[in-house]
């Protein structure tokens, strides 16, 4: 007979994929279900999905005699501590919905939501990189620029829940302007987006550098694998967006003198090419102390970040260590 064993349900709502997972303890995965968000056929077909995916979970949980005590939901977007999404760009129909109020009313057990950047960096303190340090930045580098703040091995939301915009950190105050409504906000010189706006610009002016590819086909990835066949117009691209990903850590480093920041998400793949010139930027900016302190690291959860870190924190809320993130 299997012995029965606690598990907690990670969720990662994305723009376009729908990710669950019963987590034991340990942060292994004991089961999983993909699908496609499909947000824009309402929500009701959404929380529809959710709900599948829900009983399947439990059914090959309980097979595996494991059995979830929590749930925990990363979700992008501006969201409040008690789990209303305030705003979400990528997921409009859940604009002004209270997701953990509705979880709770889907699944019967205690739920956490957080903006899955937090979500994110929870996963790294506890089962990542982040296990080596008790204060750190967690930054995702994809569509958008993310931040999720452990200070003293705690998530910092925010008094309102909204903490941790790295991405919205003024860099150029002229600069571009944002979606925000700000300019020249980090995201739009280090985001994938802007890494391939600025790789557009360039094959759009026929720099004889980037000869050859074409602008319909480049990513991040193919600029970085010919930055690294030894292409100085590709490298620079890389260290442009790492230079100003370090302007703004400087400034953290400065204001928090943090142990670390761990960068993850897909442009997290050209690490490789971004950690040096940012590390230079924030030695030449910040005070030696803690310019020197702040470690560049690479996230060691990948994909599954999210997901693993919402398992996290529906661990943490299980074990009531999640004073600032109140649950029903
Ligand atoms: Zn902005």
């Amino acid at each position: 007979m299997v012995t029965a064993r606690p598990g907690y349900i990670g969720i990662d709502i994305g723009g376009t994929n729908l990710r669950l997972a019963l987590v034991d303890d340990q942060g292994h995965i004991i089961c999983e279900q993909r699908r496609k968000t499909e947000i824009y056929a309402g929500k009701e077909v959404f929380f529809h999905h959710l709900d599948e995916s829900f009983r399947v979970i439990r059914g090959e949980g309980g097979t595996a005699g494991v059995w979830p005590k929590a749930v925990g939901v990363g979700v992008p977007g501006l969201i409040a501590n008690d789990g209303l999404v305030h705003v979400s760009v990528n997921l409009p129909a859940l604009d002004g919905v209270n997701l953990r109020d509705a979880l709770v009313d889907l699944t019967g057990l205690p739920v956490v939501v957080a903006n899955d950047v937090n979500a994110c960096a929870y996963g790294e303190m506890q089962f990542g990189v982040g296990r080596s340090f008790a204060s750190f930045l967690m930054v995702t580098l994809g569509t958008g620029v993310g931040g999720g703040l452990i200070l003293n091995n705690r998530l910092w939301t925010g008094v309102d829940g909204v903490a941790g915009e790295f991405g919205h950190m003024t860099v150029e105050p002229g600069g571009r302007s944002c979606a925000c409504g700000n300019r020249g906000c980090l995201e739009q010189y280090a985001s994938a987006t802007a890494i391939v706006a600025v790789a557009r610009e360039l094959i759009a002016n026929r720099q004889q550098s980037l000869v050859g590819v074409s602008s319909g086909e480049i990513t991040p990835e193919i600029l970085a694998e010919i930055a690294r066949g030894g292409n100085d117009a590709a490298r620079r691209i890389f260290t442009e967006a790492a230079r100003y990903l370090g302007i703004a850590a400087a400034s953290v480093a400065n204001l928090l003198n943090l142990e670390a920041i761990i960068l993850g998400g897909g442009v997290a793949g050209s690490f490789d090419l971004l950690q040096h010139p940012l590390e230079e930027e924030i030695i030449s900016r910040a005070f030696p102390i803690p310019g020197k302190r702040l470690k560049v690291l690479r996230s060691q959860l990948g994909n599954d970040g999210g997901m693993l870190g919402a398992a996290a924190l529906a661990m943490a809320l299980d074990a009531s260590r999640l004073p600032s993130l109140p649950s029903r």
